[in-house]
């Protein structure tokens, strides 16, 4: 990490920041642009959080998320406050195109930028850059940033919670394999006073009726395995989304059963939203998902767990997908 004096300025001298996090922010995301936000202002900044879209409803209670400025929501108030802005945050994304929109508007502005996030391939976009793709979350990378400027003082359980909740989410509730820092870092957060009990209740006992009812649809009706390639699919058309009236992060974590089976290595939710084909590709072992998305859907993400976006139709995108797996059933079957 790189705490040179010009670093160590900006974050010391109060500025007009803007912390950006991806679209259809997740725990990780929101996690990680909240604590930033709640640190920097200990040191007199201006600050304002930017999402592309709307975050889940389980986030809304973290401490300040209601503050956050959306793009969908409201574009001309974003490019207005946005305007003023002098120093800016990249939190979990890496490329200015994971932020859409907001990012074209975002990337003309003179401001400073700094990049801290844990995807593979960052784009020369930052003029500090703090990139590591074998950290846990951004969540672990924030908690180091803090205690790299020497401030662990200002880790108050504010900043804790909000770091707690990516640490959660991106490892899985812990489940996937990961670093020992990261069960240290937890077990500071816990003795700085964050309620771990509670920020995991949040998070996972807080389902509607209807995403359970959905998820017994994906199961009983949506889901194919292909054993010869330890292969399984989920997918979701459009008329499921008006039936089941999914909202965005309602179909949140559906991808994860699918690694459940023993015989499975490669999951993959595929499914039409109202305007665009997304694709969730999840891998356990060596198997990189990654390079899946990046070389044949325009994607990207982590080896474990990566996302695409398609504007072929449904079926075009499973058919794809399908052609896809011969070229990977060595690696799929080692992994
Ligand atoms: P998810 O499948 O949960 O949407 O995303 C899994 C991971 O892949 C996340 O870290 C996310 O940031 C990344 N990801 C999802 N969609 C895309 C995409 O279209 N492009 C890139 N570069 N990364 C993505
Ligand atoms: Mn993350």
């Amino acid at each position: 990490m790189d705490y040179s004096p010009a670093l160590r300025a900006l974050i010391t001298l109060p500025h007009n920041v803007a912390i950006f996090s991806h679209r259809n922010p997740d725990g990780d995301a929101i996690g990680s642009a909240l604590a930033m936000r709640h640190y920097l202002e200990q040191y007199g900044h201006k600050v304002h959080v930017f999402f592309p879209s709307e975050y889940p409803e389980e986030f809304e209670t973290l401490p300040g998320a209601g503050e956050s400025l959306i793009w969908d929501i409201s574009p001309e108030e974003c490019k207005q406050v946005l305007q003023k802005k002098d120093l800016f945050f990249l939190m979990d994304f890496n490329a200015w195109n994971r932020i859409d929109r907001l990012g074209e508007f975002a990337k003309q502005i003179p401001a400073k930028v700094v990049m801290i996030d844990h995807h593979l391939y960052p784009e020369s976009i930052s003029d500090f850059t703090f990139s590591d793709p074998e950290a846990s979350s951004t969540c672990e990378m924030v908690y180091r940033f803090i205690m790299g400027m020497d401030d662990g003082i200002k880790l108050n359980p504010t900043i804790g919670e909000c770091i707690f909740t990516g640490l959660v989410t991106d490892t899985g509730s812990f489940r996937h394999a990961t670093n020992p820092q990261v069960y240290r870092i937890a077990a500071d957060l816990v003795e700085r006073g964050v309620n771990d009990g509670l920020v995991q209740d949040r998070i996972f006992n807080s389902q509607k009726e209807k995403n359970l009812r959905l998820l017994g649809h994906c199961l009983t009706n949506r889901m194919e395995i292909l054993p010869e390639y330890k292969t399984g699919i989920i997918w979701l058309t459009k008329r499921d989304y008006d039936d089941f009236n999914i909202q965005r992060g309602d179909t949140e974590g559906i991808v994860n059963y699918l690694l459940t089976l023993k015989e499975i290595k490669l999951a993959a939710f595929i499914h039409n939203q109202p305007t665009v084909v997304k694709l969730s590709l999840r891998s356990k072992g060596t198997l990189d998902v990654q390079e899946i998305c990046r070389k044949h859907f325009n994607g990207g993400g982590h080896k474990n767990a990566s996302g695409a976006y398609s504007h072929d139709s449904l079926k075009a995108t499973m058919q794809k997908f399908k052609d896809i797996l011969p070229l990977y059933k060595d690696a799929i079957l080692k992994s």
